[in-house]
């Protein structure tokens, strides 16, 4: 072997029970950094956006069947990997020794002269007790807690499960796997004496916005969950705490909690959407309605950026244009000091927040967030009269803010520099799903994601379907009721964080 070239290593790491933000900080950095990812289909396919862009990415198994790797294929293909050099982050659900088959990878890696760290994660059944709150020992009912199997090895002759002990023991049992079996198991608790009432509970999606609690007793919960339709991923709790407290339950009681969330924005501005409606443990749905297009190859903007420090104000709108104008500058080689002397103004925190990230704090910021606001503030902010005031913003921008400045005694240059434009969406989904009452929102940030929205959705399908509409502020709700739609809940603070806050008031 070339001792020169670098030596791979294997970093068997836990991404945690689902909720993505629970993989551990040394979970985190070591997937940032990774050359190479092999997860598993319990961890989040979302944390594979925190990979380098040019990581190798690798599904195992990618689901039940012919196509699945088999865990020798998957010890196979992480010894060959580090043998290339790579530094390679397994990536398994839960903790890589619970029930994860890690320390069986992490000897094959031992036998192989490979080097390889665990990373510890939150087990299924620790996020399982919190987020349903089903303590797991309780000082009054249960000093011991015990996990278990609930589906043997494949080919196993003889049960390793003791069920005499189980049905003895008085603590709490976590049964992972064993959803398949969940009838089984509870009948050899009962036969092996332990009493039919006593509490039993299964807890899916733990963690999740999908997550769901059934609680019965052993003698009832088989009925219970076939009533449901639970599904795996779930564990089943047994012993005294799984009766549950009412008073330990929060997730149930955020408003949005499991609520299906229709987002329709452009595609940057969706996933950043939906990660605040996952953030309230809502469901979110993106259709993206929308497409940014850019003008900065324009003759407009290349003649405007010849002469940008001519300018006593330059006012920017939106993230969006933000993010525009600098991408365009950058290709040319440029960076903020093209902006001279001028001062900046931003409308919204937001906008002020990506402004900052390329270099530049904005000399004002209006407190609210309307055009008006902004034309208004800036006035007594500063002397307008003959002032040279460039606006760089989305080609739908209302002719307000430059009618304002210009009463003021500015000289205003509007300049677009992108606009949005229809995309098509794939509608089959959602339009199933509104016909099966299945979407309980749909929200609208802009009135041209209205308009592009309702091309493609019929009207009547969101009214038959009794889905609840928010509006981000009073020109989308404005754009909504021309399209004939019945608005539930306008935003006060016109924002997404804002909608979402009055949604979660209605
Ligand atoms: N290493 C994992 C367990 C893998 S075994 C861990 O430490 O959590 C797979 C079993 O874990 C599933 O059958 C289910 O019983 C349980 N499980 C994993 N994620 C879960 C979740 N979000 N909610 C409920 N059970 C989960």
């Amino acid at each position: 072997m070339d001792e020169t070239r670098k030596k791979g290593k294997v970093y068997l790491v836990g991404a945690g029970p689902g909720r993505i933000d629970l993989i551990t900080v040394r979970g985190l950095e070591l997937l940032k950094s990774a050359d190479c990812v092999i997860y598993d289909k319990l961890a989040n396919p979302a944390l594979l956006s925190y990979a380098r862009p040019d990581a190798e990415l690798i599904a195992s198994p990618k689901r039940a069947g012919p196509e699945s790797l088999t865990q020798q294929q998957i010890n196979k293909l992480i010894v060959e990997k580090a043998n290339e050099g790579k530094s390679v982050v397994r990536l398994k659900g839960g903790d890589p020794y619970i029930f994860g088959r890690g320390t069986e990878e992490a000897v094959v890696l031992t036998e192989a002269g490979i080097d390889f760290e665990p990373v510890p994660g939150v087990t299924a059944a620790l996020a399982a007790s919190c987020y349903a709150g089903v303590a797991l020992t309780d000082r009054n009912l249960a000093s011991d807690v015990m996990f278990v199997t609930g589906h043997e090895a494949d080919g196993k002759e003889q049960t390793s499960i003791d069920w005499k002990l189980l049905a003895q023991f008085q603590g709490t049992i976590v049964f992972y796997m064993g959803i398949g079996n969940l009838d089984f198991i509870a009948n050899q608790l009962i036969e092996n004496g332990r009493p039919k009432d006593t509490p039993a509970a299964v807890i899916a999606n733990a963690s999740m916005p999908g997550q769901r609690t059934t609680k019965a007793t052993l003698g009832t919960i088989a009925q219970s969950c076939a009533r449901n339709h639970i599904e795996p991923p779930a564990l089943i709790f047994v012993g005294p705490t799984a009766a549950g407290d009412t008073r330990l339950e929060w997730l149930s009681k955020m408003p949005l909690f499991g609520k299906t969330i229709v987002i329709t924005r452009d595609a940057e501005g969706n996933a950043q959407s939906s990660a605040k409606v996952s953030d309230r443990m809502a469901v979110p749905i993106e259709m993206t309605v929308t497409k940014i297009r850019t003008f900065t190859d324009s003759n407009v903007f290349v003649k405007t950026l010849a002469r940008i420090n001519s300018f006593d104000w330059i006012i920017l709108t939106s993230p969006n244009g933000v993010e525009t104008f600098f991408e365009a500058i950058g290709k040319l080689g440029k960076d903020a000091r093209v902006f001279g002397s001028a001062q900046v103004a931003a409308l919204g925190a937001r906008t002020a927040e990506t402004l900052t990230q390329s270099g530049i704090k904005a000399d004002f910021v209006p407190k609210s967030f309307t055009s008006k606001d902004l034309a208004k503030g800036l006035m007594d902010f500063a002397n307008l009269q003959g002032r040279k005031i460039l606006l760089m913003r989305s080609q739908l921008a209302s002719e307000e803010l430059p009618g304002l400045l210009q009463e003021a005694g500015a000289v205003v240059d509007d300049v677009p520099i992108y606009t949005h434009e229809k995309n098509l969406c794939d509608v089959k989904q959602l339009t199933e799903m509104l016909n099966e009452k299945r979407i309980d929102w749909i929200t609208f940030a802009s009135p041209f994601a209205v308009t592009c929205f309702f091309e493609q959705i019929p009207v009547e399908a969101v009214k038959l379907s009794n889905v609840k509409i928010a509006s981000v502020g009073p020109v989308t709700s404005k754009r909504l009721r021309e399209s004939g739609v019945k608005i539930d809940v306008e935003a006060s603070e016109h924002t997404i964080d804002g909608m979402l806050s009055a949604m979660e008031a209605f």
